[in-house]
């Protein structure tokens, strides 16, 4: 089944609202094994909600619209489904229970504007809405069904929920089918390499290997389409094991796990401990490292200054001659004696908001001592983030 899903509202369109409806519908309908290949976002405007169901009806079995069945002038969803089918919209006994109920339960009396959301086209089937006022709506035609959903994001995932995972499951019949994903996460890698790598492995139609560029990180999702969970996890199994063949040794993690958790579980596994000593990132990698459950057993000091200073306060004698954050890293690891000291020096970070930071990152493990300079590009929070996550990467690859 191919499915295209339109959201209605301004607010979404003027960015004032994000559209988290959409990410409950998606994946709703991905658990379920439906395509969907469009989704499209309007203005609540009449002509161009029209436009954007007709559009929807020349590519897609099932049309979800969602928002715009409000009681105001510019909820037009019911308007513009009827318009685009050619169908005119009636007074619905049921409908009008489910509005009446809200208000009857609350001992209001209901506004005659209200009346509008008691509407719906001839044959169109009601859909409880126990937790609003808006009735959804389903409607088969032709060989379409269409489905209208409230935009409030509690009845909406209600509704999601309760009524069309029930309908849309019923509808597909007893051949269950599913999309699955699974992404994992690789670093100390850049994406156009990955991309030659990986080379004919991208273009797969089931399942799909798809990568992502994210700071200094690619991830490659594993998309597999099949009949059963068992056999989706198979195909995601195998394209998993020709990945981790030609690209294991970047590979840190997957799904949800991240590269300070991974740091984290290679520190634990190791029995290695931790110091870290930051002069322009605000404490933030010592923050990451630490914001998982054992972060206390490896990791051991931090000390966090503005950018010039950390020696005089700790007390060091750095050589001139000698890069400062390499000193630092290996002042940090004696004094806090643990196995690995991590150094982060330089311009940027939070504390110089410019467009530009030199950024010298440093490990010292045993007798080695790493460093490695950055020229790196980006505002204050965000120059922040790329100048610790390199470090994460430093990190990661001195301990595997
Ligand atoms: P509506 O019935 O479309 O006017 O929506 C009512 C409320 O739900 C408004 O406050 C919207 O901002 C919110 N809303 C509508 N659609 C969405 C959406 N896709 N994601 C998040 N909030 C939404
Ligand atoms: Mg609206």
């Amino acid at each position: 089944m191919k499915s295209e899903i339109i959201f209605t509202g301004t607010e979404l369109i003027l960015g004032q609202s994000l559209n988290t409806n959409a990410q409950y519908l998606q994946q709703a309908l991905a658990a379920l094994g439906i395509d969907l290949y469009f989704q499209v976002t309007v203005g609540d405007n009449l002509k161009r909600l029209v436009e954007a169901i007709l559009q929807a009806s020349a590519r897609a079995d099932l049309v979800i619209v969602g928002g715009g069945l409000g009681p105001t002038e510019d909820d037009v969803s019911r308007e513009a489904l009827a318009e685009a089918l050619g169908l005119t919209l009636e007074e619905n006994p049921e409908a009008r229970l489910v509005t009446e109920r809200f208000f009857k339960a609350r001992g209001i009396e209901m506004p005659q504007n209200n009346l509008k959301q008691t509407l719906a086209p001839p044959g169109g089937m009601i859909l409880d809405n126990p937790v609003g006022t808006a009735p959804g709506l389903a409607l088969e035609h032709g060989s379409r069904l269409y489905i209208l959903l409230p935009g409030p994001p509690g009845e909406f995932k209600t509704m999601v929920d309760g009524k069309v995972i029930p309908l849309l499951k019923k509808r597909l019949g007893p051949g269950v089918s599913v999309i699955k994903s699974r992404v994992l996460k690789l670093c100390g890698i850049g994406e156009s390499r990955v991309d030659e790598i990986l080379g004919p492995l991208l273009r797969g139609k089931n399942p799909t290997l798809a990568p992502t560029a994210m700071f200094s990180e690619v991830h490659l999702r594993i998309t597999s389409k099949a009949s059963s969970h068992e056999q989706a996890d198979a195909m995601i199994d195998g394209m998993d094991r020709r990945v981790r063949e030609l690209l294991g040794q970047h590979i840190y993690g997957k799904d949800g796990e991240t590269l300070p958790e991974a740091v984290g579980n290679l520190l634990a596994e190791k029995k290695l401990t931790l110091a870290a000593a930051e002069t322009c990132s605000g404490g933030y990698l010592s923050h990451l490292i630490t914001s998982f459950p054992g972060g206390a057993e490896y990791f051991k000091f931090a000390a966090v200054s503005g950018y010039c200073g950390m020696e005089r306060h700790l007390g060091l004698k750095i050589d001139p001659r000698k890069k400062p954050a390499e000193a630092l890293a290996r002042n940090i690891r004696e004094m806090a004696e643990t196995d690995i000291g991590i150094a982060i020096t330089g311009e940027g970070g939070g504390l110089y908001p410019a467009g530009q930071g030199n950024i010298t990152i440093a490990t010292s493990f045993k007798d080695r001592t790493l460093s490695r300079d950055l020229a790196l590009w980006g505002e204050g929070a965000e120059l922040r983030q790329r100048a610790v996550q390199t470090c994460l990467v430093l990190l990661w690859r001195t301990l595997k």
